[in-house]
């Protein structure tokens, strides 16, 4: 449906799309006969927003294996059955920097590196409850769904040819029982690892996905909460660290954001709070990543500086203006705008200084332009309203939208209104 302005996001993946579609090099997996004949020219591109508005490009709607992307929503499963601390009992919190097949456990304790490469990814299925492996399974697919905001299927010759090819998975499994990391039963643990790897998504799934975890646990299509915020921003730790292998290091550095691949060419990244991003494209680098999802994620990152520890827009100056003689009445006014954090604060607790300084009486705190009020940011606020109270000023808040964000002497909607209420005062 055509709209007045348009999808800028859309014409960006489609610019996107257009520009990588050459691109050459990698290799299609051959570790299944599914991977092996898959569509090579398969390349899709979506990116779904906090608003749940999803734009996308080229094959955006095909479905294919979500393999090892299941990772990071199983060990959120698992976080959330047993806990940070239990399951980080079993598996650790570190990047290997090797391929994600290794055989790699610490050598005292015989966990695998992290929850994000095979070995890892099998102790943690072990790790999410339920009776016997179709139950785990089914929680699993569950937990994807909701994610994904609709009903996944699920692929039985994957599955089947998973398992004929599991050599590799059994032996991790194996070695990780008679290293104690390990002490559910091999079958049944490897049958939830391959069931996870076997459900078929599309782009605009993983977009979901990934928004959900971007929206802090929250799907932002279904406006469902699906997992904690404490959860998703666990998954997003061991992604940002762990989530692309051996790349995982460069991949901070070049694009920064959280990210998770799949051996069957899939992608997610997260940027929290901004979106969820979904690519496809068969062919992969030697470390097991999509070449092309790579490559356009390197890009819109360069483009639009999308970097998580890029300075965030909230820690710019937030004080618009201030004033100390205002009425007859001896009052200042400080108007902030935009989103109230952490690092604003100071500036913020500065403003109120001056205006009060002459001795005046009443602080008129403006709040009405301002956008978010972070929790610490609010807790500050509260106890410097607090400690004014108590040194016999009075603080008038206000806040257009009510919002009751802090307790103080008055609230009222407008700056005209502030100044009635200081001019009733003399
Ligand atoms: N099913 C694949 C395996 O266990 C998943 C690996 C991946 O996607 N990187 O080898």
């Amino acid at each position: 449906v055509p709209s007045l302005t348009g999808d800028p996001t859309a014409e960006v993946l489609r610019r996107l799309h257009d520009d990588l579609r050459g691109l050459e090099g990698g290799e299609k997996s051959t570790s299944i006969p599914s991977l092996a004949n898959a569509d090579e020219t398969l390349f899709g591109l979506a990116l779904c927003s906090p608003d749940g508005y999803v734009s996308s490009a080229g094959d955006s709607e095909v479905e294919f294996g979500i393999q090892s992307i299941s990772k990071a929503f199983t060990y959120a499963l698992a976080l959330s059955d047993r806990g940070r601390d239990t399951v980080h009992e079993h598996v650790g919190a570190e990047p290997s920097g090797e391929a994600f097949s290794a055989i790699s456990l610490e050598a005292e304790t015989g966990r695998p590196d992290n929850p994000l490469i095979n070995a890892g990814a099998i102790v943690t299925c072990a790790l999410v409850k339920g009776a016997g492996a179709r139950e785990r399974s089914a929680r699993i697919h569950a937990l994807m769904e909701a994610c994904a905001g609709r009903e996944l299927s699920f692929d039985e010759t994957i599955y089947e040819e998973e398992q004929e090819a599991s050599d590799r998975n059994r032996a991790l499994a194996h070695f990780m029982r008679s290293a104690g990391s390990l002490t559910d039963d091999v079958d049944d643990t490897i049958e939830v690892y391959l069931r996870q790897c076997s459900v078929l998504v599309t782009t605009v799934d993983l977009a979901t996905m990934a928004a959900t975890l971007a929206c802090g646990g929250v799907n932002p299509v279904t406006g469902d909460r699906v997992m904690s915020g404490e959860i998703a921003r666990h998954v997003m730790t061991m992604m940002a660290t762990c989530g692309m292998y051996d790349y995982s290091g460069e991949w901070m550095l070049r694009v920064g954001t959280p990210a998770k691949s799949g051996v069957s060419g899939g992608l997610i990244t997260a940027s929290p709070g901004q979106f969820g991003l979904g690519v496809v494209s068969p062919r992969l680098d030697h470390r097991g990543n999509s070449v092309r999802a790579v490559a356009a994620c390197e890009q819109l990152a360069e483009r639009f500086d999308l970097h998580a520890l890029a300075l965030p827009a909230g820690s710019l100056p937030v004080v618009r203006e201030h004033e100390e003689t205002w009425l007859e009445v001896a009052a200042g006014v400080v108007t902030v705008q935009g989103d109230l954090v952490f690092a604003s604060m100071q500036g913020v607790l500065r403003a109120i200084e001056e205006v009060l300084d002459e001795g005046e009486t009443i602080l008129v705190l403006d709040l009405d332009r301002v956008t978010r009020i972070h929790t610490v940011a609010q807790q500050i606020l509260q106890s410097v309203i607090d400690h004014l109270l108590e040194r016999d000023r009075r603080v008038v808040i206000v806040d257009g939208a009510g919002r009751n964000a802090v307790t103080a002497t008055a609230h009222v909607v407008s700056l005209a209104e502030a100044r009635e209420w200081c001019d009733e005062q003399s």
